[in-house]
């Protein structure tokens, strides 16, 4: 039978593997919605392939454009928040596809799950954020989350078969990002172009500037903290510069499970669609023989203090891991535009961190209150 899916954020670059891998399985997946911000070109070419019900663009302003452009479609077309939730409580979506960045996902994502939709979650704002109350909604509600992420996908990958009482720790890889080499003193010049070059994986322009920080590889500390229910002190990061080892979990033997493949988003989003399933496909494939070598070096936490941000938020719990991801969304934005350069990105998140008091067990207002608050602190700094 067919799966019916909705997609956050179709026309990003999760959005659109996503739906390069509905393309492939057309007797297994189809599309019940679709969300997007304002690509309209995108999503009118999606929906007059994949026919959703049900779409939801950012305002009055583009809906008119879109509706131009797909005159006769049998598609409804919501708009802004109230958008973002049809699409994700679409009423014959069985899964959601969560791949909008930022907070902006979090009201539609927990009130998909209690409609007992599975989620394949791409967004790390969702568990990095509101990481304790969207677990305690899946534990209620008794549905599934597939990660769509290299790393989480990898250790769910490792963790079959096995209990998950026997985990000694796991091993998250991180590429390192454009500036691995570069030495510390130069990062004070490094603009927004030259962190946009990343070295190996394809992905768009907030989450390449998070890997280039290593707070990408923060967030996924948190990340997994949560999917997989660790200490933060069993959760570790090794730089791995290939990319082809995707993250590793260490068992009480000291036998060490790895999951490698060619970087390519489309095996994890597959994986998660078809719910952990094994098809074949015609993504690339790894080829041992033209591999050079496979390196591994331990993070410099002096060079890219992110990292050690993220372990202080996540053990912090309460509304501050909220507000790190916030401060670091609004750094970033100013950052993409050219108001300062790399190494300050660092500087605003950690004063943003300060201003704060961690408010312990928030509800859903609370987080969204911090994440306000410190997107307000963060510009004005
Ligand atoms: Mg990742």
């Amino acid at each position: 039978m067919k799966k019916a899916i909705a997609i956050l954020g179709s026309t990003g670059s999760i959005g659109k593997q996503c739906l390069e891998v509905v393309s492939i399985f057309p007797s297994r997946l189809r599309v019940a919605a679709l969300a997007t911000r304002d690509d309209i070109d995108t999503i009118v070419e999606q929906v007059k392939k994949f026919q959703p019900r049900i779409i939801s663009v950012l305002n009055d302003e583009v809906k008119a454009k879109v509706e131009a452009k797909l005159a006769g479609a049998k598609v409804e077309i919501f708009t802004g928040a109230e958008g973002l939730l049809k699409v994700a409580t679409a009423a014959d979506a069985k899964m959601v596809v969560v791949a909008i960045p930022g907070s902006l996902a979090l009201t539609a994502v927990l009130e998909a799950v209690k409609l007992k939709k599975d989620i394949a979650l791409a967004t790390k704002e969702v568990l990095v954020a509101a990481g304790e109350i969207f677990m305690n909604g899946v534990k209620a509600a008794g549905v599934k989350v597939f990660p769509i992420d290299s790393e989480h996908s990898a250790i769910a990958q490792c963790l079959r078969g096995e209990d998950k009482k026997t985990i000694k720790k796991i091993i998250l890889t991180a590429s390192g990002g454009p500036f691995l080499k570069t030495p510390a003193e130069k990062l004070v010049q490094m603009t927004a172009k030259d962190a946009l070059k990343h070295p190996t994986w394809k992905m768009g322009p907030k989450i390449t500037i998070d890997s280039a920080t290593l707070m990408n590889k923060g967030f996924e500390v948190i990340e997994a903290h949560y999917l997989f229910g660790l200490d933060y002190a069993q959760i570790e990061v090794i730089i791995h510069p290939e990319s082809i080892i995707h993250s590793m979990v260490e068992f009480v033997d000291g036998s060490i499970k790895a999951q490698l493949g060619a970087p390519d988003m489309r095996v994890p989003i597959q994986y998660a669609l078809l719910e952990e399933e094994r098809q074949a496909n015609h993504w690339g494939r790894l080829d041992f023989a033209k591999v050079a070598g496979l390196t591994f070096q331990k993070p410099d936490k002096m060079k890219f203090p992110c990292l050690e941000y993220a372990y202080v938020a996540g053990k912090a719990k309460g509304t501050l891991p909220a507000i790190l991801n916030a401060a670091n969304e609004e750094a970033v934005n100013q950052f993409l535009k050219g108001r300062f350069n790399f190494d300050q990105i660092a500087v605003k998140i950690k004063a943003v961190m300060g201003q704060y008091q961690s408010k312990e067990s928030p509800a859903l207002n609370d987080i969204l209150a911090a994440d306000q608050a410190a997107r307000a602190a963060a510009a004005a700094i």
